[in-house]
Formats: C-alpha cells, sequence, structure tokens
C-alpha cells in the first residue's frame, strides 16, 4: 500500500485522534447486509445481531414475578431515558423525519397496549421480562406487518428496535452503544451518517468519524459537534481508499485525515494531542467559574436547552441559567398536543433544578421544518418563509394560551421568562403579549401563584425585527438574538441545505449591523440583549460580542467552557475597538482575518 496520504474534508467537530479506521460500508465489516436495508432500523442491527436470539438466564430462578417486574420497570425507563436524549439531540436543529423515528420510538414506551402488555405477562404468567418482551414485541410487529398502509408496515422495524433496547437494557447492556459490530476504538469511516445514526454513536469506540458526503451545515455535523466526536464530513472519493485497519489520523478543526501516517506524522500529532487535552483540563477547571473578562466585565452565560433532563446538565457545565428552553420537543414525544398540566410540570422541574437562576421558555416554535404529526400542518413550498411558530400560536390561539398559562405557572418556581419566537412586527408581538398578560390576569384570579413580575421578550431572527429593534426596545424586557434563523433570512440561506453553506456566515457584515442595532437599541433602553444562535457558542466571534456590549449568550452546554475561557482573556475596552473596526469592513473573510490576527495577540 502506498505511504502515507493526506484527504482535505471539512472539519466540523474539533480534536485530534489517531486510531485505526473502521469502515461502515464494508460487507464483511456490516455483517453480510446492505446498509439500505438496515438504515431503517437501530445502528445495532448493522451487525446483523438483531436477528439472533439475545442471550437471556440473567433473569432471577424460580421467578419473584414482582422482582422480574421491577427488573422491566428499570429496563423501561432506562429505554425511555435513551430514547428521550436520542431524540433530543436528533431534533436539534431539525424536527424532521429523522427525530420522529426516535420519537415515534420513545412513545411506544408509553402506549397504553404496548408495556402493560408485556408487564402482564410477567405478573400473571410468570415469564421472564425477556421471554415477555420478545413476544410482545413480535405480537405487534406481525400485526404491523399485516397492514396495508407502508407507513404503518414500518413500524414493525421502529418497535423492534424497542425490543432490542428494552432487552439490552435488561441484559445491563448500554443500547446506546449502536454499530453493535463495533467493539474496540476506532475511527469511523462511512459514505454517510444520518443524525439518528449520529446519536447513537458511542463515544467509548468511536474516537472520530470521516464521511465521504455531507457539509458543514449538516445535521451529522451539529450532532458529531453537541456528541463532543471530532469529525470531517465531505472527504470525497479519496476516503474509498481507506480500508478497515488502516491507521488514520483526524484533525476535526482543520478537515484533514491522514491516512497511513508515517512515524514523524504520528509523532506530530500525539504532541498536538497532548496539548489539545491540556487545553480542555484547563477549561473544565474554569467552566465553574464567573464568565468575565479580564479587566471584569461580567456577562451571564447561559445553556441552550430542549428538554428537562439538559437542565441538570447545564447547571453541571458552568451556565448561569437557561437562555433558550425550545419546547418543541415536549411537543413532539406526542401523538397529541400536552395539556396545561403536563407543560406546567416539565416547565416547573427546569425552574427548580435551575434553584432561582433565570429560565427563558420560548413559546412553540414549530412548522416550517418542524413537523408535528398530529398538526396536519400543509405542505408548502417554502417552509421556513411560512406557517410556522408564532404565526401558528396567533392563529391557533387556544394553545398559545395553554402554553402561556403553563409558563406563568412555572414562573412561582423560579425566575421564568418568556420569549416569543419570529417576530417579525410590533402587532406579533402585542398580541402575544396581550395574551400572556390576560392568561396572567386569569390565573392571579383563580388564586393560582405566579411570579409577581415576569420578564417578556423576543427573539430577533427576522431582519425587519432587528430593523426596528429600537421600537420593539420601548416595550419588551428583553432580546435574543438567534442567529442561526437570523443568518438565514439576512442573506436568503437555506440553513439546511450544503450547496449554499459557504455563504452562510454569521461574520458577514449585514449580520453584524443587525446584531449591533439589537444591542444598541435595548442599551438605549434599559434592556438587555442575549443571543441564542450558534453565534454565541463560537470562541473567535467572543471578543466581537464583547465589543458589541452583547449581555447574555447561551449555547449548547458543551461550548460553555471554551467561550468562558476566551472571555477570561480579553479586555472590553480592547474588543470595543475591534468591534467597531469589525462593522466598517466589507466581508465575512475580512472580520474573520480580523478576529484570528486579534485572536493571535490575546
Ligand atoms: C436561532 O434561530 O438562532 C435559534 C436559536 O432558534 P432555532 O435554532 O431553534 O431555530
Ligand atoms: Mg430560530
Amino acid at each position: 500500500m502506498a505511504g502515507e496520504t493526506i484527504i482535505a474534508g471539512i472539519g466540523v467537530s474539533e480534536g485530534i485522534r489517531i486510531g485505526r479506521a473502521y469502515r461502515l460500508d464494508e460487507p464483511a465489516a456490516a455483517g453480510g447486509t446492505s446498509r439500505e436495508a438496515e438504515s431503517a432500523s437501530s445502528a445495532a442491527g448493522r451487525s446483523g445481531k438483531q436477528s439472533q436470539p439475545a442471550a437471556v438466564g440473567e433473569a432471577p430462578s424460580p421467578l419473584d414475578a414482582a422482582a422480574e417486574e421491577r427488573r422491566l420497570e428499570q429496563a423501561r425507563d432506562r429505554s425511555a431515558e435513551q430514547l428521550e436524549a436520542l431524540a433530543e439531540q436528533a431534533r436539534e436543529r431539525l424536527g424532521d423525519d429523522k427525530a420522529a423515528i426516535v420519537v415515534g420510538q420513545r412513545s411506544f414506551l408509553s402506549d397504553p397496549a404496548f408495556y402493560p402488555a408485556i408487564a402482564k405477562l410477567v405478573r400473571e404468567e410468570g415469564r421472564s421480562a425477556e421471554e415477555a418482551v420478545r413476544e410482545v414485541v413480535e405480537r405487534f410487529a406481525g400485526k404491523f406487518e399485516a397492514m396495508s398502509n407502508a407507513y404503518m408496515r414500518e413500524r414493525a422495524a421502529d418497535i423492534r428496535d424497542v425490543g432490542k433496547r428494552l432487552l439490552d437494557a435488561l441484559r445491563g447492556e448500554d443500547a446506546q452503544a449502536g454499530l453493535a459490530g463495533l467493539r474496540e476504538e476506532a475511527i469511523l469511516v462511512a459514505e454517510d451518517l444520518s443524525p439518528s445514526e449520529t446519536v447513537q454513536l458511542d463515544k467509548r469506540y468511536v474516537l472520530a468519524f470521516v464521511t465521504r458526503t455531507g457539509g458543514k451545515t449538516s445535521h451529522t455535523a451539529i450532532l458529531s459537534r453537541s456528541l463532543g466526536i471530532p469529525a470531517v464530513v465531505g472527504a470525497g472519493d479519496p476516503l474509498d481508499a481507506v480500508r478497515t485497519g488502516d491507521t488514520l489520523i483526524v484533525d476535526g478543526a482543520s478537515g484533514h485525515c491522514i491516512v497511513r501516517p508515517d512515524e514523524t506524522t504520528i509523532r506530530e500529532y500525539e504532541a498536538r494531542m497532548v496539548a489539545e487535552r491540556d487545553r480542555l483540563a484547563a477549561e473544565r477547571e474554569t467552566r465553574l467559574r464567573p464568565a468575565q473578562s479580564a479587566d471584569g466585565r461580567r456577562v451571564e452565560i447561559g445553556a441552550n436547552i430542549g428538554t428537562v433532563a439538559e437542565a441538570a446538565n447545564a447547571a453541571d457545565s458552568g451556565a448561569d441559567g437557561i437562555g433558550l428552553y425550545r419546547t418543541e420537543f415536549l411537543f413532539m414525544g406526542k401523538d397529541r398536543l400536552p395539556d396545561e398540566e403536563e407543560q406546567y410540570a416539565a416547565y416547573r422541574e427546569v425552574a427548580v433544578r435551575m434553584e432561582g437562576r433565570p429560565v427563558v421558555i420560548r413559546t412553540l416554535d414549530i412548522g416550517g421544518d418542524k413537523a408535528l404529526p398530529y398538526l396536519d400542518l400543509p405542505k408548502e413550498a417554502n417552509p421556513f418563509l411560512g406557517y410556522r411558530a408564532i404565526r401558528i400560536g396567533l392563529d391557533r390561539e387556544e394553545w398559545l394560551r395553554t402554553q402561556l398559562r403553563a409558563i406563568a405557572r412555572a414562573s412561582a418556581h423560579g425566575d421564568v421568562k418568556v420569549m416569543f419566537p419570529m417576530i417579525s412586527g410590533l402587532d406579533e408581538w402585542r398580541r402575544a403579549k396581550r395574551l400572556f398578560d390576560e392568561e396572567l390576569a386569569k390565573l392571579r384570579l383563580e388564586g393560582k401563584p405566579v411570579a409577581e413580575r415576569i420578564e417578556t421578550g423576543i427573539m430577533v431572527e427576522i431582519p425587519s425585527a432587528a430593523l426596528l429593534a429600537d421600537r420593539f426596545a420601548r416595550e419588551v424586557d428583553f432580546f435574543s438574538i438567534g442567529t442561526n434563523d437570523l443568518v438565514q433570512y439576512t442573506l436568503a440561506v437555506d440553513r439546511m441545505n450544503e450547496k449554499v453553506a459557504p455563504l452562510y456566515d454569521y461574520f458577514h457584515p449585514a449580520v453584524l449591523e443587525l446584531i449591533k442595532r439589537v444591542i444598541d437599541a435595548s442599551h438605549a433602553h434599559g434592556k438587555w440583549t442575549g443571543m441564542c444562535g450558534g453565534m454565541a457558542g463560537d470562541p473567535l466571534a467572543a471578543p466581537l460580542l464583547l465589543g458589541f456590549g452583547l449581555d447574555e449568550w447561551s449555547m449548547d452546554a458543551g461550548s460553555i467552557p471554551k467561550v468562558k475561557r476566551e472571555l477570561a482573556g480579553l479586555d472590553s475596552g480592547a474588543c470595543r475597538e475591534l468591534a467597531e473596526r469589525a462593522v466598517t469592513l466589507d466581508t465575512p473573510e475580512a472580520v474573520r482575518a480580523e478576529l484570528k490576527r486579534y485572536a493571535s495577540k490575546v
């Protein structure tokens, strides 16, 4: 085989890893089954393991039905937690079919006919939990397979996946391990990875991954960052030459992938890995310190969350609060709208877990690309410009009222704030605010405890809102800039479309103008501005945002340590000057170059 070769891909998740390649698409490695045939099922299916009988015998014998039922319950709870975690990551920015697959699997576990049937076999017939799971799963799968509707037939694979997960949990194995054929550390090499596959990657075995296709804004790229797995995508044809067992170096920052590196290269990268580890250790150490610049300017760092479970993680990561609670997930794992009590329970839980720290709850941001099967929303030619978020809330007022009541009631348990997404004009904001005020007044009349004052604000993610920031600032309590959407609407670049990904850039001068405008307007009226889009979690943007005077930064919990660390080295006066210079530049490249120059001096 030829010597060292370098493949230039797109680095999407930073980190250097050295290891052996494991090709996902090699028939031998995949248990002789085709990738397509298996892609509908969980990653475990890849190994061909799914059809083998699971090892049993761990059940206590003679069977103590009560103990067995407890085991079963634990397995169900564990599986539910895993699927929730999986769905939550899959739905991060997606809300598409792939997330819906996982969400659908989760809903089987609370289906009134499914789990109770398993428990009944254990309780009344003295069967082992494993036997009962297998029998009921097959019964359900058989029913689905017999249906004429193709969608329903596909549910058979889903329920088998759920069954497999339950059996894994009963065996004490981690079904999240995914890619069951992979039982030692390796660098995964694949044509592509779907988001739902990506969220299942087990960090114990997957050192990094490299895919032939994919772009910077692909869902897989986003998920790899949130999982903390270094990744290179879009490596192209040269990746075909990589074989299972080849030594690989992956640099997720530069996008370089070195195949069969020589000794000198390996040593060089080993040294870089050590330096990187030191840096990460330092970040971990600083994560619980307050976020402030070297000259003492304090800023708030929030976490973006989608589920209650993430709130605990947020506090652990050093967040001062929750800057964005995306409530969509609560609505997605169901076959109907969650009622007020259900919503209240979730919001209250987050407020309680945050122990008085601020929690910004965003009202439902559904529609567009984020489907809710039970809503029956019409297909649209331009979903991002269509019926979504607050537009649906104001159209189907009762839903928004229910959610606002639940949020208001949670305010009795912490510092809860309400935020409306996709606001394009003042009338929308005023209508939404009026609904909130009305529900608040009703709750008070009903004698339900609510906070004395609840801050209300808007997301600035449509350019019109940014342009009118001065007028909004008179009425709202705060802004939170959603750069993920603001960039796509300002630059007319679909955030999901890889073809136009190079144009998607929050350092575009037009975007910077809008950001500055919003922050200035809020300050002129004694209000505050946060940012909950991806830009807030980018350390390169930190000096610029500090210079603009951003008050609150909200990001994925994983980004908090590095942003705090970056902030700790900055001088707010110098950053103000930097920001003033940056807004005069003409192109995103020039802004980046200026920021890099600045970073290299700090
Ligand atoms: C945004 O648009 O920046 C944002 C935070 O909202 P989402 O990513 O949920 O659309
Ligand atoms: Mg948005």
